[in-house]
C-alpha cells in the first residue's frame, strides 16, 4: 500500500481524530497512488496514524477511513453502512418521515458518501475521490443492507470539481417508473423530484424545524421566504395560520409549492406565491408599511467556506434586520444560516446587529439545527452547518 509521509507537527489533528489532511501537511507521497487509492498515513517520524483515501488533485489530500491498522474493504464498508442504518433506526427517524439521510458522510465514518432515503429509493451522492472509487461496492452493500432495489445518483454537487470529478447522474442500481413521486414527513405529503430537485431532492435537514413552525402558526399571519417547494409554507397552512405569503426567486419551485398545498387539501385562499427576491420584496413591504405575526427566512448558503464570512454576513444582516421591521410586536422570526462559512456564535451575533439597528429588542427561544440522521462527529464539527433561531420580538 502506499504511504504520505507528513511534515513534522502535522499528525496533530489526526491524534484529535480529525479525518482531514491537507496539501501542506504533506512531505512526501510514495508510489503515486490511484485516485481515490488507500493509502497508509505516516508521521515524520514514520509512525502508522490512520488508513486514508487519496485525493491527488484536492487541497484536501487525503480523507481517513478509519485510525486503526485494520484492512479497508468491502467488510469494512459493511460495518460502517450497517452502524450508520442502526443509528437512524435507534433515532426514531423512520418515525418522522420515509425520506432521510442514511449516510452523513464524514459524520457516519465514511467521508465523501451522501444516502439519502426517498420511501422505496435510494439517492447516491459521491463527492470524493475516496468515495468514487469504492462507488460500486457501497452501492451493492447498501442494497445488501437496507434490501431495497434502486439507487438514483445525483453526484451532481459542485465541489466534485475539486476533487477532479465529473458530473454523474442516472440510475446506479435497479430501475425507476417515476422521477417524482410523494413523501410523507409528519403526515404531511409533498412531491419529491429526484432528479431535479435541490441537494437529492429535497431539504431533509429542516423536517424537524418545519414541525416546529407548524406548532407555532396557528391564527398567525405568516411570510416564509425562500419558500422553494413549500415545505414551510405547507406546515404553517396545516398548522392554521391565517395567511401564508410565499416567496421564491424561482417560478417552477412556487409552482410545486402550490402542488403541494393541493396534495394536502389544504386551503389555498389563505396563501399568495410572489415571484421575486426576497431582499428587494422585504424593503418594498417596508416601504409600504406592511407586517407580519411570524416571518421564516432559510436562504441558500451564503457562504460555503469562510473566505466568503464577510460579504455572507452583510447579507443575512441585511434580511434580518428588514424582517424585524416587518415583525409584529410579539411577533416570531424564524430564520436560519446553512452556511458552513458562518458558526453558530458569529449567526447570533448577526442577529443581534440586525435587531439593533432594526430599532427591535427581540429575543431567542429556541435554537434549531439539522435533524438526527444528520449527526455530527464530535471530532468532526464541519459537519453541523445548519443553523437556525427562533426569536421573539419583544
Ligand atoms: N425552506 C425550503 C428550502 C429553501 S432553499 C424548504 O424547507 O424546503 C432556498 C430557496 O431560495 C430556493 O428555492 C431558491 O430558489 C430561493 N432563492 C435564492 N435566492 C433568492 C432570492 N434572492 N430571493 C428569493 N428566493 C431566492
Amino acid at each position: 500500500m502506499s504511504s504520505i509521509l507528513l511534515q513534522p507537527g502535522r499528525e496533530k489533528s489526526l491524534l484529535r481524530r480529525h479525518p482531514w489532511i491537507f496539501s501542506g501537511a504533506v512531505q512526501h507521497v510514495d508510489d503515486e497512488p490511484l485516485s481515490g487509492a488507500t493509502v497508509d498515513l505516516l508521521s515524520a517520524n514514520k509512525q502508522f496514524l490512520a488508513r486514508a483515501s487519496y485525493s491527488p488533485i484536492s487541497q484536501i489530500r487525503a480523507r481517513v477511513w478509519t485510525f486503526e491498522d485494520e484492512p479497508v474493504d468491502r467488510e469494512f464498508f459493511r460495518r460502517r453502512i450497517r452502524s450508520a442504518i442502526d443509528t437512524r433506526q435507534k433515532l426514531k427517524v423512520e418515525g418522522q418521515s420515509n425520506a432521510y439521510r442514511l449516510i452523513y458522510a464524514e459524520s457516519d465514518g465514511i467521508p465523501g458518501l451522501i444516502v439519502d432515503r426517498y420511501g422505496e429509493v435510494l439517492v447516491l451522492q459521491s463527492l470524493t475521490a475516496g468515495s468514487e472509487f469504492w462507488k460500486e461496492t457501497l452501492a451493492d452493500l447498501l442494497l445488501e443492507e437496507t434490501g431495497l432495489a434502486t439507487i438514483y445518483e445525483r453526484s451532481d454537487a459542485d465541489v466534485r470539481e475539486l476533487e477532479g470529478l465529473e458530473i454523474k447522474v442516472g440510475i446506479l442500481r435497479g430501475d425507476l417508473s417515476s422521477f417524482v413521486f410523494p413523501i410523507t414527513e409528519h403526515g404531511l405529503k409533498f412531491n419529491v423530484n429526484l432528479q431535479s430537485g435541490h441537494k437529492t431532492g429535497f431539504y431533509l435537514d429542516q423536517r424537524l424545524n418545519r414541525l416546529r413552525l407548524r406548532e407555532l402558526a396557528r391564527d398567525k399571519d405568516v411570510l416564509d421566504g425562500f419558500c422553494y417547494t413549500g415545505g414551510f409554507t405547507v406546515n404553517a397552512l396545516a398548522g392554521g395560520a391565517k395567511s401564508v405569503l410565499s416567496i421564491d426567486s424561482s417560478a417552477e419551485a412556487l409552482e410545486l409549492c402550490k402542488d403541494n398545498i393541493a396534495l394536502n387539501s389544504l386551503d389555498v385562499t389563505r396563501q399568495t406565491s410572489i415571484e421575486g427576491d426576497v431582499f428587494q420584496l422585504l424593503r418594498k413591504f417596508r416601504d409600504e408599511g406592511r407586517s407580519f405575526d411570524m416571518i421564516v427566512l432559510d436562504p441558500p448558503k451564503f457562504a460555503p467556506t469562510a473566505a466568503q464570512a464577510e460579504r455572507a454576513a452583510r447579507g443575512y444582516k441585511d434580511i434580518n434586520l428588514l424582517a424585524f421591521k416587518l415583525l409584529r410586536p410579539g411577533g416570531t422570526l424564524v430564520t436560519f444560516s446553512c452556511s458552513g462559512g458562518i458558526d453558530a456564535g458569529l449567526f447570533q451575533k448577526i442577529l443581534a446587529g440586525a435587531a439593533l439597528d432594526a430599532g427591535v429588542e427581540a429575543q431567542i427561544v429556541e435554537h434549531l439545527s439539522q435533524g438526527q440522521d444528520h449527526p455530527v462527529a464530535l471530532h468532526f464539527p464541519e459537519g453541523a452547518y445548519l443553523k437556525g433561531l427562533i426569536c421573539l420580538r419583544k
